[in-house]
């Protein structure tokens, strides 16, 4: 039994069968079961080597895991031990330096806060649950990713074990490969036990939502995407089309109730803003709620869910938006649209292998699924939002890809050859499966 054999860890190991193997296995997407060989939940840098060397031993492979938000991107699990960094906690702010150190299991929530204090925002996305590591690694774009880029470029060092169970301290100035592939490259090089990254100086900023009824998602949508071309980098916008559940989560004023709404940050005087949105403020939003605020109002602007829940999931980068077809869709739950390019467009020399991302817009759908028959239907609407948009696709996002996929897919050639020799060199034998494949060069 491998159990008898385990290395002395300050967190232990759950086996199938355990008390707290349900709980430890468990994710945000309840549509998807995960089913490691293990799980083991360590408590300090060290634990994390110990349970990549005893995992090797063992003839697993390791998933590194974070909260679990893209675990439908691992795929089978079986032979694989998951390494939930979660008990990594530590958050450090430096303000002077505009730095932010946290350990690899903490999520915005626990940085947007402390940022907001000293009038400094990150760049993190629509949810305060999402982890920072999965977010950074993956790519990472939210309100602010018009005017500053991803944040997986916004990171300035990371700390991780690789496969041979050493802690290794990469950034620009050491192991400056690895570091390059980590920023975009997923948990495919080993287990981030630390990341540091740069933040920015934001006391307050025009944000908040215009509300319409849903019936008037048509007249929305085209106001909006003819805005686009002419709107600066200081503003981000996106439509949420949504039906919000009669549940107590949700807003009051929402609850049970249908709309398109129009959400935006802008990093810039209040009347600019308002001018900016003038356009679909002339369509009569039935609520306005944009207002100068302190950063910390971004975490929630999206009203994203908190709570785990079963769903389906699908997106595009694309040039331009075919309306009257995705309205056909107006059965999802939520579709999402939001404006990409300026700084997601320029690559900076110092950026990682995931520096800039193609296409205007974001296209996203998500339904609910409560049983087999409405996962069903989810499904079928689902494809049909992407034939839709197929014609206009300019890429994928690999962060809001929720099924396993090969990493070649997200990634220009020379970069592919390139991610596929820095594989090989830290993780010969394919020890890490990542939430995007990326198979060491042969
Ligand atoms: C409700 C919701 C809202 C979202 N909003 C946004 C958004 O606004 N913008 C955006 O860009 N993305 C967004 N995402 C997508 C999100 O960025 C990805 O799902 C991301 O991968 C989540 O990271 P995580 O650490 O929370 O999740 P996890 O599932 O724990 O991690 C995802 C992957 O990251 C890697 N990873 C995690 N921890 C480690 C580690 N310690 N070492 C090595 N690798 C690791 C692994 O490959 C893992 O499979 C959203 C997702 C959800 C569900």
């Amino acid at each position: 039994m491998l159990s008898a054999t385990l290395p002395s860890l300050s967190a232990g190991f759950v086996y199938p069968g355990d008390p707290g193997w349900d709980e430890a296995r468990s994710a945000f997407n309840l549509t998807l079961d995960q089913h490691p060989a293990a799980i083991t939940l360590p408590v300090t840098a060290r634990d994390v080597a110990a349970a990549v060397r005893y995992a090797r031993a063992a003839g697993w492979r390791v998933a590194p895991q974070s909260t679990a938000h893209n675990q439908g991107a691992l795929g089978d699990l079986s032979d694989t031990l998951l390494l939930n960094v979660q008990g990594l906690q530590d958050v450090h702010v430096d303000p002077g330096a505009l730095r932010v150190r946290v350990g690899a299991g903490v999520r915005w929530e626990r940085v947007v806060g402390r940022l907001n204090a000293y009038g400094l925002a990150a760049l993190h996305g629509s949810s305060p649950d999402v982890g920072v590591t999965g977010y950074s690694l993956g790519g990472g774009i939210g309100w602010l990713s018009r005017r500053y880029g991803m944040q997986a470029n916004a990171v300035t060092a990371i700390e991780l074990v690789t496969a041979d169970g050493a802690l290794v301290r990469c950034d620009h100035a050491h192991h400056a490969d690895l570091f390059w592939a980590l920023r975009g490259g997923g948990g495919n090089f080993g287990v981030v036990t630390a990341l540091e990254f740069a933040v920015h100086p934001v006391d307050e900023l025009y944000a908040g939502a215009l509300f319409f009824p849903y019936e008037r998602a048509a007249d929305v949508l085209h106001a909006w995407t003819r805005m686009l071309p002419h709107l600066p980098d200081a503003l981000m916008t996106w439509v949420t089309l949504g039906h919000f559940p009669p549940i107590p989560d949700v807003p009051a004023f929402a609850r049970g109730r249908s709309f398109a709404i129009v959400q935006g940050a802008f990093l810039g005087a209040e009347g600019d803003g308002w001018e900016l949105l003038r356009p679909l403020r002339e369509l009569g939003p039935i609520r306005d709620t944009f207002a100068n605020v302190p950063p910390i109002v971004l975490a929630d602007l999206a009203m994203d869910p908190l709570d785990p829940l079963p769903f389906h999931l699908t997106h595009h980068l694309v040039d331009a938006l075919p309306i009257e077809a995705l309205l056909q869709r107006s059965d999802l739950s939520l579709m999402q649209f939001r404006h990409m390019g300026g700084a997601l467009h320029r690559a900076t020399a110092d950026a990682g292998v995931r520096a800039t991302l193609p296409g205007e817009i974001c296209a996203m759908a998500l339904g609910v699924v409560m049983d087999e028959d409405s996962g069903r239907a989810v499904r079928r609407s689902l494809d049909a939002f992407d034939a839709a948009l197929q014609p206009y696709r300019a890429g994928d996002y690999p962060n809001f890809v929720e099924e396993p996929s090969d990493g070649s897919r997200y990634f220009a050639p020379e970069d592919w050859q390139r991610l596929r020799a820095i594989k090989r060199d830290y993780d010969p034998t394919d020890v890490f499966a990542g939430n995007i494949r990326i198979a060491p060069a042969s």
